[in-house]
């Protein structure tokens, strides 16, 4: 069965793979598009309304792409030939106005599109919308039940069955293209429950769950600390699932660990930031997700200039030069195994490359 979340998918884009090696720029392969910060849900753990969580300093809640730059943004991300789009938070993505004409413009034009959302207002048009042309939508979830949901949340009681509503529908909606996922993220909370989701998410015909972790601290050790008291407890409930659940329409996608990140970044640049880079809320953008609304991740603003233009500059690729994760990137980076791979792929010397 071929893998959604597989590793090393940067080694199918040779071409790219090719302008790094070779010091020419070219577009990235996929951007996360923020389109507002708003949001109707307010999670306890949500990394960029909690202060102490993470490097947010550049967070402003109403910040929100204008519908008119949001048109120059897609056509120059139709034009420059990015391959992948992810709607994204700051906010929920569906939330933001100009959603529809985003999803058309960018489908229309070729780009291929996901959405993160927390499945409130995947309903009506816009899910027909994102049924027919989205590659994949993940909602996130962490509670089997709607009081513990509410809790968690500071939702409406109602909210837990609407959105369950909105998932059932969606995945019964005929001719459905999109890949549906939940994303459940565990907490000291939920941790009991993890089997009993997953038996309920099956039955709204989800294709997949993804099973992760909350993160509590920006300090990687005192993640593992938080877990220490149900990570065995949630791993055999993952197990158990997998073995009882796992069947051609639904898969479990284990992706909850304990292990305490290294902080090491033995490398000066980052090649992951031109395969991949964000465009916020706030018309900046930023090297990756980890550090979106960071200063030492801001590549520059779009307020005044174009994605296309900005991207191209002399002072944004020389940013990306100068960016040292060795000292700049002490902190969460999801792109960390495939930098330390694209380093050792780089570093090749050129005249034994055949004794493989
Ligand atoms: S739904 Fe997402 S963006 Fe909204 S508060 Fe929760 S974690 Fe944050
Ligand atoms: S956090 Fe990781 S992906 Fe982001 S700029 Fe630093 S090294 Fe690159």
């Amino acid at each position: 069965m071929s893998k959604l979340y597989a590793d090393n998918k940067i080694f199918h884009f040779s071409d790219k793979l090719g302008d790094i090696a070779a010091g020419r720029v070219t577009a990235p392969v996929h951007v996360r598009l923020k389109p507002t910060n708003r949001c109707q849900h307010k999670c306890h753990y949500c990394c960029y309304r909690n202060s102490h969580l993470f490097l947010n300093e550049r967070f402003n809640e109403a910040d929100e792409i204008p519908t008119d730059k949001m048109r120059e943004i897609t056509a120059d991300l139709v034009s420059t030939g990015v391959r992948a789009v992810t709607l994204s938070g700051g906010g929920e993505p569906l939330c933001y106005p100009g959603i529809e004409e985003t999803i058309r413009v960018l489908t229309d034009g070729g780009v291929k599109l996901a959405v993160l959302t927390n499945g409130g207002l995947l309903k009506d048009d816009i899910a027909g919308l994102l049924a027919g042309r989205a590659t994949w939508v993940r909602v996130s979830m962490d509670a089997a039940d709607a009081e513990s949901y509410a809790r968690t949340r500071s939702v409406p009681v109602g909210e837990f069955g609407e959105v369950c509503d909105n998932i059932r529908a969606f995945t019964g909606m005929a001719g459905r293209k999109s890949v549906l996922g939940i994303n459940f993220i565990i907490t000291k909370d939920n941790s009991g429950d993890v089997l009993s989701f997953l038996e309920m998410a099956k039955g709204l015909g989800v294709d997949h769950v993804k099973v992760s972790n909350a993160i509590v601290s920006t300090e990687p050790s005192e993640n593992t600390d938080y877990m220490a008291g149900f990570f065995d407890d949630v791993k055999r409930q993952i197990r158990e699932a997998d073995e009882r659940l796992t069947d051609d329409t639904f898969a479990v996608i284990d992706k909850f660990h304990s292990d305490a990140e290294s902080l090491v970044r033995d490398y000066d640049c980052c090649p992951m930031a031109q395969f991949l880079t964000v465009i916020a809320a706030d018309q900046n953008l930023y090297t990756c997700q980890d550090k979106a609304y960071t200063t030492s991740g801001l590549l520059g603003s779009i307020k005044d200039s174009s994605f296309a233009g900005l991207w191209g500059s002399d002072a944004l690729q020389a940013r990306l030069k100068e960016l040292n994760p060795s000292k700049e990137c002490r902190h969460h980076c999801v792109a960390h195994g495939k930098n330390l791979s694209l380093h050792s792929y780089l570093e090749a010397d050129q005249e034994h490359l055949d004794f493989v």
